[in-house]
C-alpha cells in the first residue's frame, strides 16, 4: 500500500505520545521533539503532513494542526511560532510574545543549539532562534552551528534533536569555543525579554561582564530597551561602526560568525558612543542606519525607551555627521521630523 493511499486529513491525526510545548521552547523544536517521540522523521514528517517544501518554516499558522498531533495548547504554540503581521514578513512580525520589525533579528533556516542545554533540557531553547543570540550563558559557550564531524550548517531536517544529518551525534565538549563578555551578555539580554531565565543561579556568573569595558558600555546603552530595540541598536552600531572603518571588513558568511562579528564591531563602537568620542563617520551612504533608527521613531511598537535612544543616538550621529561632512550632503536628515 502506497504513502498516498493510507493518507488521512492533518486535522484527523492524533498521536499517542502528546505533551505540551515547555516554557521557552522553540515552536519548531517542538514540532521537531514530538515527532520524534513519536516515532516519525521529525520536520520533514512534519513539513510533508502540512502540504509544505522541506526548506519551509513552520509559523503560527501551523499551530492548530500541530496542537491537535501533538497535545499543546494552540495559544502557547502560536507564541512559540513565528506570527506574520496580515501574512507578510515586511511589515515586522512576532516572535515569542515579541514584536520584531527586520527578518534578519531571526536566523530562520540555520538553526544553533548548546549541545549541554539540550542534554539538560532535552528541548531547542527558542532564544536560540534570535540572530544575535551566539552564546550560551548557562554554559558559557558560543552556539553551535556547524556539525563538528562533517563541517555543514546545522539543519532543523536533521534526525535527533542532538544528532546531524550525517549521523554524528553532539557531545558536550565539542567545539566549546569560549564567548565574549559581550556576547554573554547579550545572550542574558535576550533570554530576559523572552522571560527565559533558566536555572535559580542564572546570571550570577555573567559577573565578567562588569570587568569588560564593551560589554559594560552595551549594557549602558540597552538598559530598559525592548527586544527590538535592543537588535535594532546592536545592528545600527555595528554599521556605523563600519562606516567608520578606514578599510572594508571581511564580512564573515555563516550566519553565527556573521553575528558573531556583529556583536563584537558594535559593542567595540559602543565604547566610542559612551565615550562620545569624536568619532567621524567616513560614509557616503548612511542610509541603513539612518532608515533603522527612523524606523524604531516611526514604529507604533516601539517602547518610550526605544524612542529616546533612537532620538539621542540620531542626534549624536549628526553631530559627528556634520563634523565629518555627510551630514552637509544630508542636510535634510537633521531636520527630519521623528517625534
Ligand atoms: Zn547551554
Ligand atoms: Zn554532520
Amino acid at each position: 500500500m502506497s504513502y498516498q493511499e493510507t493518507w488521512i486529513e492533518p486535522t484527523e491525526l492524533s498521536f499517542p505520545y502528546q505533551d505540551e510545548i515547555r516554557n521557552g521552547e522553540s515552536g519548531q523544536g517542538y514540532a521537531m521533539r514530538m515527532a520524534l517521540a513519536n516515532g516519525m522523521i521529525g520536520l520533514p514528517w512534519v513539513k510533508h503532513a502540512l502540504s509544505k517544501t522541506h526548506s519551509a518554516v513552520l509559523d503560527a499558522s501551523d499551530a492548530p494542526f500541530l496542537a491537535q498531533w501533538f497535545g499543546a495548547s494552540v495559544q502557547l504554540l502560536e507564541f512559540a511560532l513565528e506570527r506574520l503581521t496580515k501574512g507578510r514578513r515586511e511589515q515586522g512580525f512576532r516572535y515569542a510574545g515579541q514584536a520584531l520589525g527586520r527578518q534578519y533579528f531571526l536566523t530562520r533556516s540555520f538553526p544553533r543549539v548548546c549541545p549541554n542545554c539540550l542534554r539538560e533540557l532535552g528541548h531547542c531553547r527558542i532564544a536560540w532562534d534570535m540572530a544575535l543570540t551566539v552564546a550560551c550563558v548557562r554554559h558559557r559557550r558560543v552556539l553551535l552551528d556547524r556539525c563538528p564531524s562533517c563541517q555543514r550548517s546545522l539543519s532543523w531536517n536533521r534526525p535527533a534533536l542532538d544528532v546531524c544529518s550525517c549521523g554524528f551525534a553532539f557531545e558536550m565538549e565539542d567545539v566549546s569555543v569560549q564567548p565574549t563578555a559581550s556576547e554573554l551578555f547579550l545572550a542574558r539580554v535576550i533570554d530576559q525579554r523572552m522571560g527565559d531565565f533558566g536555572s535559580p543561579e542564572y546570571g550570577h556568573d555573567v559577573a565578567s561582564v562588569v570587568d569588560d569595558e564593551a560589554a559594560q558600555a552595551l549594557s549602558a546603552l540597552l538598559r530598559n530597551l525592548s527586544l527590538d530595540g535592543v537588535m535594532r541598536i546592536v545592528y545600527a552600531l555595528a554599521t556605523a561602526a563600519m562606516y567608520d572603518l578606514d578599510s572594508q571588513i571581511k564580512r564573515e558568511r555563516s550566519s553565527l560568525s556573521k553575528a558573531r562579528q556583529t556583536v563584537a564591531i558594535a559593542s567595540a563602537f559602543s565604547v566610542k558612543v559612551a565615550r562620545l568620542d569624536a568619532t567621524v563617520l567616513r560614509t557616503h551612504r548612511p542610509t541603513v542606519l539612518v532608515d533603522l533608527l527612523t524606523d524604531v521613531a516611526a514604529s507604533s511598537r516601539a517602547s518610550p525607551e526605544d524612542l529616546s535612544f533612537a532620538h539621542s543616538m540620531l542626534g549624536w550621529l549628526m553631530a559627528n555627521a556634520s563634523r565629518s561632512g555627510w551630514g552637509a550632503r544630508h542636510a535634510s536628515l537633521s531636520q527630519l521630523e521623528l517625534f
